[in-house]
């Protein structure tokens, strides 16, 4: 079998890059681990920021998303029983973000993908890259218990942190950068309607909590947990105490509670790796780079890594302007380290460390009134917030 990009992985990446590419009239397929329900299963990312929307409309996938979608011009930061809002439209001369959730992205770019007919291969066991730096690659795979072999041009490695793609690069070729923080999230889902018509971000020194929403009827909130934590530690009841303990309480008195349909504990980490390119293969968003979801950027640096690669494989498959392909690393690294540091950056503003103590959280909650105090601190947090722009490739 034969096709000009291989792509790993039927996440959001592998998805829109599919979609860009057909639509452009460059043949791909794509070879997934996982079912499709699977893939749908997951909750992850509910915020999206504008170059994603643009990059959803520009693959001809946003109609759910334009009817559906909420579209928030500015949030919420709690701290010290004070809510302050950051005006993104008004800090950022009319941006917005939008919040539509990564299921909902994933569910219209897979029936996009079905009815353009182009082909997919769920459920593929023992994904393997070969020829990374010889002449011609090709990817070998075992689908409904025949191995499968796929020679191509270009693999785009979108198969997430624990995929195949980055693990086929040798040993010495690529750095790694990482952080791995003391905590993680505990998330809910429910069926109830948001607390508040924008997101809040809290700080408070019991920890972190975040309130988000999906549509008008379901939200999704987090509590910050320590890492040994288990989720059958959680009732719900447990939950919504911790939460509303957590909020100021003009905005704890609101919320409204009910049962949870998901609970999971996610944890966090800042990870990098560079080059996100070895010969022939790219490695494109969780493969080659994780956030804190502090800050709402991973689903979104998915996004521009596959903007940057959609725009330079158009270039060489059309034009056959093939050194371009050196620039794709580079162009993306510039924008995810940025995307890195605000989310760190608001990860270590808003969350209880093991050796916070008294003077550290006066510390956070002065720098949360510094920011919120001064117009160049609440712009410099919404030019972030709703996304830094993306790098033409060339
Ligand atoms: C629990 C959780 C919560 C999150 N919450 C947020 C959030 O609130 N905000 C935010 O911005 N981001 C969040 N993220 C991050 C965001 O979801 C990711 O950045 C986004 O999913 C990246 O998309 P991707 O397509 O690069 O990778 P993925 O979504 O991980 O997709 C990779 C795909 O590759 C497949 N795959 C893996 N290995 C192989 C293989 N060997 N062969 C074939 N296929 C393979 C996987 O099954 C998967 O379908 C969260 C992530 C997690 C895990």
């Amino acid at each position: 079998m034969k096709t000009q990009v291989a792509i790993i992985g039927a996440g959001p990446s592998g998805l829109l890059l599919g979609q860009l590419l057909h639509k452009a009239g460059i043949d791909n397929v794509i070879i997934e681990r996982q079912s499709p329900d699977y893939v749908l299963g997951r909750i992850r990312a509910g915020v999206l920021e504008q170059g994603m929307v643009d990059l959803l409309r520009e693959a001809g996938v946003s109609a759910r998303m334009e009817r559906e979608g909420l579209v928030h011009d500015g949030f919420e930061l709690a701290f010290d029983n004070r809510l302050e809002r950051i005006d993104l439209r008004g800090l950022t001369g009319g941006k917005t973000v939008m919040v539509y959730g990564q299921t909902e992205v994933t569910r219209d770019l897979m029936e996009a993908r079905v009815a353009s007919g182009a082909p997919s291969f769920y459920n593929a066991s023992d994904v393997e890259l070969h020829e990374l730096k010889g002449g011609q690659p090709y990817v070998t795979f075992t689908h409904k218990g025949q191995r499968v072999r796929l020679d191509c041009q270009q693999i785009a490695g979108c198969d997430g942190f624990h995929g195949v793609s980055r693990q086929s690069i040798p040993d010495g070729v690529l750095k790694e950068f990482e952080r791995v923080y003391p905590f993680g999230w505990l998330g809910v889902l429910a069926d109830t309607p948001p607390v508040h018509d924008e997101l809040i971000y809290a700080n408070h020194e019991r920890g972190f909590a975040l309130c988000s929403m999906r549509s008008p009827t379901r939200t999704r909130y987090y509590v910050q947990v320590s890492s040994e934590e288990k989720v059958e530690d959680w009732s719900d009841e447990r939950f919504w105490d911790e939460l509303k303990r957590r909020l100021p309480a003009q905005t704890a008195a609101k919320l409204i509670t009910g049962p949870s349909i998901e609970k999971s504990i996610a944890p966090l980490r800042s990870f990098v790796v560079e080059p996100m390119q070895y010969g022939h293969l790219f490695l494109v968003g969780d493969a080659a780079h994780i956030v804190p979801p502090t800050g709402a950027k991973g689903l979104n640096l998915a996004a521009s890594d596959v903007s940057t690669l959609y725009r330079i494989l158009l270039k060489v498959h059309r034009d056959g302007r093939t050194e371009l392909l050196e620039k794709y690393s580079e162009i993306c690294l510039r924008r995810i380290w940025k995307a890195e540091r605000f989310s760190w950056w608001m990860t270590s503003m808003l969350h209880r460390f093991p050796d916070t103590d008294a003077f550290s959280q006066r510390m956070q909650q002065t720098e949360l009134d510094y920011f919120v105090g001064s117009e160049a601190g609440r712009r410099t947090i919404a030019e972030n917030y709703v996304g830094l722009p993306y790098e033409a490739v060339e």
